[in-house]
């Protein structure tokens, strides 16, 4: 469910028209939808009720600061993985008594400012992790508290590039160690246990792995608890699933109901860190036709959008839905390849596309682009970062600017030994 829809037959993000957008900022450009991410962020709160659970909103999947914030107010903490999402997160305003920090390599300057912020914990991933806050927190005369990531040793079953819970994974400590690891942290001066956390991947399309995971780690927090270790928190992580083809998906719902399953009546503070699921509908990509090109044996779409703007279809294989942003509904499709400008084979973000005909200068949005969209967007080609846009109701506000060539070469130094300007 989200809230772009046709509006006599033109795409409006809730009451706005896109093409009102367009031309106001210039394509392409991420629109993103308020009422959407208000409403997987309420509809995923209310799955886990009446659970002690604490929502900390994965920054990583979009990290525009309007974003973060219109969860934020609604009482949403957050999962950063490095001292840049950090700052984002406690700007934005969420309270660092709700944010965790999770990652496989933060460095000694991330651990400080972690601990100088005063987050709820610090996920760790590695002893060699643990005796580095234990280092900086002795240093700052003060305790910090941590929350071991155990890796449980389940396949998501989701794509290889996200799948973090396999024993072979570069994440978490292996949970047959759990024990020896908590008990050596707990003797630690400077570090507070926490609790245990996990992450099994993105993009789950199904529920089993999901249980595999938290029955296993309820199993190591009863087992360490029996060994009189304090266990408070139990992070479970991000993951579930979106559908980006229309098929059918687990609901937060039904997520919900497994983990109280599972959880029910345990005496545990409950995080969870989804990511996608509340954003990944709730953002678009509108970019414009630039050529329609016939070639020999396909006709081709090419946008102004490229693969540095949206890299899921060249980096994962991924499938985005296209749609024409006026399309009154009656005119037959035409399968068409839809390519971006830039010189590689891979800048492609669909073949035999049924759309309806299309010319230059017709807008066309790219769906389901909220989450791992604008945050993983380079400036390729050296073309321009796009600008990001935020709707509510009949609204519609520019939440970041287009980062373009010039910005980037005020940045660049010639060295002493070339000339300093051009003969
Ligand atoms: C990426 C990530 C998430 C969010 O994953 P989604 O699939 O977007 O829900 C949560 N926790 C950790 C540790 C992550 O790395």
């Amino acid at each position: 469910m989200d809230h772009f829809t046709y509006n006599n037959g033109t795409l409006c993000a809730e009451d706005v028209p896109l093409d009102a957008i367009a031309a106001e900022v210039g394509t392409p450009f991420y629109c993103y939808s308020s009422a959407t991410i208000e409403r997987h962020f309420r509809v995923f709160t209310e799955a886990l009720q009446p659970l002690p659970a604490t929502l900390c909103y994965s920054v990583k999947a979009n990290s525009n600061l309007a974003v973060i914030r219109t969860m934020a107010e609604m009482g949403a903490g957050a999962d950063v993985v490095s001292g840049g999402e950090l700052i984002r997160a406690l700007k934005a305003g969420v309270p660092p008594e709700r944010i965790v920090f999770s990652g496989v390599g933060k460095s000694k300057e991330e651990i400080a400012q972690a601990i100088d912020a005063g987050i709820s914990q610090i996920n760790v991933e590695s002893e060699p992790e643990i005796a580095a806050i234990n280092e900086v927190a002795a240093a700052r005369g003060t305790k910090a508290p941590i929350a071991l990531r155990i890796n449980p040793d389940i396949d998501a079953g989701s794509h290889d590039k996200i799948s973090t819970g396999r024993s072979e994974d570069k994440f978490g400590i292996e949970w047959t160690r759990a024990h020896e690891v908590f008990t050596a942290a707990a003797a630690l001066p400077n570090v507070v246990p926490m609790g245990l956390a996990m992450h099994i991947g993105s993009q789950l399309a199904n529920l089993q792995p999901f249980r595999d995971a938290f029955v296993r780690l309820r199993d190591v927090a009863a087992m360490l608890k029996a060994d009189g270790l304090e266990i408070q928190t139990l992070d479970l992580g991000g993951g579930l699933g979106i559908p980006y083809d229309g098929s059918t998906l687990p609901t937060p719902a039904e997520y919900g109901a497994m983990v109280k399953d599972i959880f029910a009546d345990l005496d545990y503070r409950l995080l969870f860190e989804p990511g996608r699921v509340i954003v990944g509908n709730a953002g678009i990509l509108v970019t414009r036709v630039l050529y329609i090109k016939e070639g020999a044996t396909r006709r081709f779409v090419i946008l102004d959008a490229a693969m540095n703007d949206l890299m899921r279809p060249a980096l994962y294989g991924a499938h985005h839905e296209m749609v024409a942003v006026a399309d009154p509904g009656q005119s037959p499709r035409e399968p068409a390849d839809v390519v971006g400008p830039i010189c590689e084979t891979g800048d492609a973000f669909g073949n035999g596309v049924s759309l309806p005909p299309l010319k230059a200068g017709d807008l066309l949005a790219i769906r389901t682009a909220g989450a791992y969209g604008a945050v993983m967007a380079s400036m390729y080609n050296s073309r321009a970062l796009v600008p990001e846009v935020l709707v509510k109701d009949s609204n519609f506000a520019v939440v970041r600017e287009r980062l373009g060539i010039e910005e980037l070469l005020s940045h660049e130094k010639m060295p002493g030994w070339l000339p300093q300007t051009t003969r």
